[in-house]
């Protein structure tokens, strides 16, 4: 089914990102992650493309047949600018419909010193153009950011240019995580006065470890409310404690997206089922 459906039938779309595992080995693991996952019935998965620099291992494309086909779950494959030009796209866009795959959510991709700048694609919105006029049935999503992204000189102009991906054939967008829910709705804001008129997934990350704190923070350039760096300070030498306060703090920020009328809510849960289901059980009333 294609994704962009789904806005028109529910009143918010629940998914869930995933990342393949970069060695072989663990995919047995990750497929009993995804079978978890699927009991909390999410409207569908996306998988990341080599997110945070990483190759090798298992592919988005193996990752999005294994929930096709084997968990009846839609998959959105991440595909990336970065390293590939309109043959390697091409190839991708062929395995991804051999394997039943007609959802695409199309980044840029992170830069990282050992990933090539494109020859053919600058922007989300070029590979999004490319998608659109090669494989016209495949649903196109590609990503937004509450905050701005950083590379931009103004949240203004970072808005202003998600016009492009509106004309490119996006049909829906995936924000960048955030912790405090005023940048999304801001963003919203903004973004329907510069005539953007795709839904928007917000999307929220459950901070259970103390390890997730400066990575994730340093990776999504997310800003910190005072709520939250008081919960870390409070429990970051109690990881129990921390692990209950994180799920409480997603399910809070969740269920005030929900009810303040998100087109859709993507948890990035770092391939955790126990997380996941945490977090649904305290938003699954309102779903
Ligand atoms: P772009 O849309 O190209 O934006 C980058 C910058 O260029 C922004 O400042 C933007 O305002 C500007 N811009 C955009 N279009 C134009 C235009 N046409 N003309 C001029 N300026 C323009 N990375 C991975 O490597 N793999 C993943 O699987 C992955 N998944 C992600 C999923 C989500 C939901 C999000 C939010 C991010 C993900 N990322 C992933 C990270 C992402 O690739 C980086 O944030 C990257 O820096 C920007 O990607 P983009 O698609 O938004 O790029």
């Amino acid at each position: 089914m294609l994704i962009s459906q789904m806005f028109k039938r529910k009143r918010c779309v629940f998914s869930i990102e995933c990342f393949p595992p970069k060695q072989t080995a663990n995919f047995d693991k990750m497929k009993d992650t995804l079978r978890e996952m699927s009991r909390l019935s999410p409207d569908f998965i996306s998988v990341t493309y080599g997110a945070g620099g990483s190759t090798g291992g298992v592919s988005t494309v193996e990752v999005s047949r294994f929930l096709k086909n084997e968990l009846n779950i839609e998959p959105l494959a991440h595909m990336i600018c970065m390293g590939s030009d309109r043959q390697k796209a091409a190839a991708l866009l062929e395995e991804l419909n051999a394997a039943g795959v007609r959802n695409v959510l199309t980044l840029r991709g992170d830069r990282t010193p050992s990933r090539p700048e494109s020859p053919d694609f600058v922007h989300a919105s070029d590979l999004a153009a490319f998608v659109w006029r090669n494989q016209p049935e495949f649903d196109i999503h590609a990503a937004c950011y509450p905050e701005g992204h950083p590379e931009s000189a103004s949240q203004q102009e970072d808005v202003n240019n998600l016009l492009y991906k509106q004309q490119a054939g996006a049909s829906h967008l995936i924000s960048q995580l955030f912790f405090d829910n005023m940048h999304f709705y801001r963003f919203l804001n903004l973004a329907r006065r510069a005539g953007i008129t795709l839904p928007v997934s917000a999307g929220v990350m459950p901070i259970v470890r103390r390890s997730q704190i400066e990575r994730t923070v340093a990776l999504s350039s997310a800003s910190l409310p005072s709520d939250f760096t008081r919960m870390i300070s409070r429990y970051q030498d109690d990881p129990e404690s921390l692990y209950k306060a994180g799920i409480d703090y997603s399910v809070k920020q969740l269920r005030d997206l929900i009810e303040g009328g998100a087109d859709g809510v993507h948890l990035y849960a770092m391939n955790d089922a126990a997380v996941a289901a945490a977090v649904y059980d305290g938003i699954r009333d309102l779903l």
